[in-house]
């Protein structure tokens, strides 16, 4: 078995696991945590969050029953790892916290700060976060060769890729370890520098402000040049239709911060994108985007 004391570079096996935030992003890793058989303690500070994330999984793992890809057994044995709790005290025995608390900075250093006060071991801190710096959070850590990003995407338990996103401080072992736990939650992990928009966000907002421009320039309508990228590069889903499900203005903020801070133009946001926020057209959740969306049909209409 190697240990933290044989090799500085090797990972250290972990049994168990405190989510923080039991929201989109905290419930799906509770899931995916426990399916792959370590304990798990999902904590939030609001009880009705938690009771809603509990109830998330359960019609996750209910899916994946009526779809043939889970057994009862399954399902229950999931349930079973899961701890839900408002107190952060029961977190104290976990070897591994994950992070995923709303995207604020001083939200997640406090919440450092407090689990420093009340884990019971050496820890490593993950967070989840999808655009702030890990050498940030950890700037004023105790250990911060300790905290590293583990950004999973949304719905947690359908999407593959883990980005590991290593802070300036991050030791070795801390990558090896959660990208060995990476793997056992059956994700594929990328090794990604601190850098603003990681590798996901930088290329995917890149794709998308580019389409918007095309769009503007009367290049082509939204759909087709959605379904250029679709059928002509095997993308899931055109970058204009993803924008509408991520929502404009999410996707206006992370281009403003990433023109900002990698000042290139790349990244300026489009006369279209401000426009339409401005309207109140922010995608899906307001019904309205590049595309219409109908609530009783699955898929969208062309705006
Ligand atoms: P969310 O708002 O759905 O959930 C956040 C939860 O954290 C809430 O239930 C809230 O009550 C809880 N919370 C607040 N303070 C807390 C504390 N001190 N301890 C424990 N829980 C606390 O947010 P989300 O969409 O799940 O995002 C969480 C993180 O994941 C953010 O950093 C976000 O940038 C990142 N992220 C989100 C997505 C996405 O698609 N939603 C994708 C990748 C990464």
């Amino acid at each position: 078995m190697s240990t933290s004391e044989s090799s500085p570079r090797a990972s250290r096996a972990l049994e168990t696991i405190a989510v923080l935030g039991a929201g989109t992003m905290g419930h799906g890793i509770a899931q995916v945590a426990a399916a792959a058989g370590f304990h798990v303690v999902m904590r939030d500070l609001d009880r009705e969050s938690l009771r809603r994330g509990v109830q998330a999984i359960e019609r996750n793992l209910a899916k994946g029953i009526a779809r043939a890809k889970l057994t009862e057994g399954d399902r229950d044995q999931t349930l079973q790892r899961i701890r839900g709790t408002t107190h952060l005290e029961e977190t104290a025995d976990a070897e591994l916290f994950i992070e995923a608390a709303p995207e604020r900075l001083d939200i997640k250093r406090e919440i450092l700060r407090e689990v420093e006060q009340t884990a019971r071991r050496d820890f490593i801190f993950a967070t989840n976060t999808s655009s702030l710096s890990i050498t940030e959070i950890a700037r004023e850590a105790r250990r911060p060769e300790s905290v590293v990003g583990m950004h999973f995407f949304n719905p947690v338990h359908i999407m593959r890729l883990l980005e590991i996103v290593v802070g300036r401080e991050t030791s070795q072992q801390t990558v090896s370890t959660v990208t060995e736990v990476g793997r056992r939650l059956k994700k594929e992990p990328i090794i990604v520098r601190d850098v603003p928009g990681f590798a996901s966000s930088r290329l995917g907002v890149a794709l998308g402000l580019e389409a918007m421009r095309m769009l503007e320039q009367g290049v082509a309508s939204a759909r087709d040049i959605d379904t250029a990228m679709e059928l002509g590069y095997n993308h899931p889903m055109g970058p204009l239709r993803l924008t509408d499900l991520v929502g404009l203005d999410v996707r206006l903020a992370i281009a403003e911060y990433l023109h900002r801070e990698l000042q290139s133009e790349t990244f300026r946001p489009p006369e279209i994108l401000r426009r339409m926020v401005l309207e109140g057209k922010l995608g899906k959740k307001s019904g309205e985007g590049f595309y219409r969306w109908d609530e009783e049909a699955a898929g969208a209409r062309v705006a």
